[in-house]
C-alpha cells in the first residue's frame, strides 16, 4: 500500500499528516481535502486573523441580538463552553480580551497594570454568552467579548481531519498539529503482518532533553499542555501563559506537564488545557466522571516536575474578587461525552501484510511564534 504525505503551515506552526493510501483512492487528491479542512478550521476559529469567522463575529456582534454563525464555529463555541459550565469557569474560552491584554507573543512581554486587567475583566466571563443550538446562534450580553480558540482549536481540527480521513476509508494515519497528535490505527509490523500501538514518547519538562517515558496510542490522539515554554521572567516572577479568568493573573501551577489521550482529538486537547487550570485533584475528579460516561479511551499522564513548579503572579494588591459569572440563558447540556474508542481491529489483517506506514515525521522545528511543547512522536518502526 502507498505511503503519502502532505506538511502545511497553519495555527502558526507546522502540521503534517501521513497515510496509508486506501486501495483505489487518490492519496493526493485525499491529502489536499485534509489540508483544505484544516485551513477551513483556521479560516474560521482564528483569533488573530481578523477576516476568521470568530474574529467577524466578536468585532459584528450587538449584545442582547442574537448572531447566526456556521455549524462549525457554533459547534466549537458550544464545546469550549460547554467545558466552562463543567469547570465553574476556571477553563473559559472567553479569556480572549486578557490574553490579548498579556500578549505573551510579544518580542518583549509586559506585566499590565492592575486596573487594565480589572477594567479588561469586565469582559471575561462564559455566562456573558447564551447559544441557541436549533437556531445555530449566540447571544452576547455586553460588548467587547473576545472568543479564544486556542486552548482547543488545534485538537477540534484534528478532530474534523481524522473524522474526513475515515470516511474515505484511511485505516492507518499519523497526524502532527504542532504537538497534538492523532493516530489512525496502528503501525504494521514488517515482518508479521501484526498490528501494533504506535508509540509516543513525552518529554521531560525538568530536562527537556530526555523522556518521562513512552506511551503506547492506537485510534487516540495525545495532547501535553505546560507553561515552562509559553512564559517570560520579570523581576524574578514567572507569568504564563494559562489564565486564572476570575482574577486575571496567570494561574498558580504545581503541575509541570499533563499529557491527555482519547479518542477524540478536540477532547483531548482542550482537556489538557483543563486539567492544568482546574489543578490535580479537581481535574481527576473530572476526567473520572468523563471516563465513566466514555466507556474507555480517556487517559492522562501528569508530571509534577522538581520542586515548586510556578507559583504564579505577584499582584501588586489583591484584585477585587470578581463577581460569579452571571448563569447563561441557555444552560449548557453536559453532554460533552466523548465518543468511546472505535475498534482498533475493525477487519481481519490481510493475507499479505501491508508495509508499514512510514515512520512518524520527525519533531518540527520549533515554529514561531507559537512553539508547542510537543511530545516527540513516535519513534521509527
Ligand atoms: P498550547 O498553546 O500549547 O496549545 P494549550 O492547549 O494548553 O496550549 O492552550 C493554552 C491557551 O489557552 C492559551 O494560550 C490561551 O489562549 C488559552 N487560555 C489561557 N488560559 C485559559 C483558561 N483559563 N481557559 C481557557 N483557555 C485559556
Ligand atoms: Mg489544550
Amino acid at each position: 500500500m502507498e505511503q503519502r504525505q502532505l506538511s502545511f503551515i497553519a495555527y502558526d506552526t507546522i502540521c503534517r499528516i501521513t497515510i496509508t493510501v486506501p486501495d483505489g483512492a487518490d492519496g493526493e487528491k485525499l491529502l489536499e481535502a485534509a489540508r483544505d479542512l484544516a485551513a477551513q478550521v483556521e479560516t474560521t476559529l482564528s483569533m488573530f486573523d481578523g477576516q476568521s469567522e470568530l474574529s467577524r463575529m466578536c468585532s459584528a456582534y450587538v449584545p442582547g441580538e442574537p448572531y447566526h454563525v456556521s455549524p462549525m464555529l457554533f459547534t466549537f463555541m458550544e464545546q469550549t463552553l460547554e467545558a466552562a459550565a463543567m469547570t465553574d469557569g476556571a477553563f473559559d474560552p472567553t479569556v480572549g480580551p486578557l490574553v490579548k491584554l498579556w500578549d505573551f507573543l510579544a518580542d518583549a512581554p509586559r506585566v499590565p497594570e492592575q486596573q487594565e486587567i480589572l477594567r479588561t475583566l469586565e469582559r471575561v466571563g462564559y455566562g456573558h454568552i447564551a447559544v441557541d443550538r436549533q437556531r445555530q446562534e449566540v447571544i452576547f450580553d455586553r460588548e467587547g467579548i473576545v472568543f479564544d480558540p486556542g486552548a482547543a482549536g488545534k485538537g477540534f481540527a484534528l478532530e474534523l481531519v481524522t473524522g474526513l480521513l475515515r470516511e474515505n476509508g484511511v485505516t492507518q494515519a499519523v497526524l502532527d498539529f504542532g504537538g497534538n497528535l492523532y493516530v489512525i490505527g496502528g503501525k504494521v509490523n514488517r515482518d508479521t503482518g501484526e498490528i501494533l500501538p504506535w508509540k509516543t514518547a513525552v518529554r521531560n519538562p525538568d530536562a527537556l532533553d530526555s523522556v518521562l517515558g513512552t506511551i503506547p496510542m492506537e485510534d487516540c490522539g495525545i495532547a501535553t499542555s505546560s507553561w515552562y515554554e509559553h512564559c517570560f521572567k520579570k523581576d524574578g516572577n514567572v507569568y504564563h501563559h494559562l489564565l486564572d479568568p476570575r482574577t486575571g493573573y496567570p494561574l498558580p501551577l504545581k503541575l509541570k506537564s499533563v499529557s491527555i489521550l482519547s479518542s477524540s482529538g478536540t477532547l483531548t486537547d482542550l482537556l489538557s488545557t483543563v486539567f492544568f487550570v482546574l489543578g490535580e485533584e479537581r481535574g481527576t475528579r473530572l476526567l473520572n466522571r468523563l471516563r465513566a460516561r466514555s466507556g474507555s479511551g480517556l487517559r492522562m499522564w501528569r508530571f509534577l516536575g522538581g520542586g515548586a513548579a510556578c507559583p504564579g503572579a505577584p499582584r501588586a494588591s489583591t484584585p477585587a474578587a470578581r463577581p460569579p459569572p452571571a448563569a447563561p440563558r441557555t444552560r449548557p447540556s453536559l453532554s460533552f461525552t466523548p465518543p468511546s474508542f472505535p475498534s482498533p481491529h475493525p477487519s481481519p489483517p490481510p493475507p499479505h501484510p501491508p508495509p508499514p506506514p512510514s515512520p512518524p515525521p520527525p519533531p518540527p522545528p520549533p515554529p514561531p511564534p507559537h512553539p508547542p511543547p510537543p511530545p516527540p512522536p513516535p519513534p521509527p518502526p
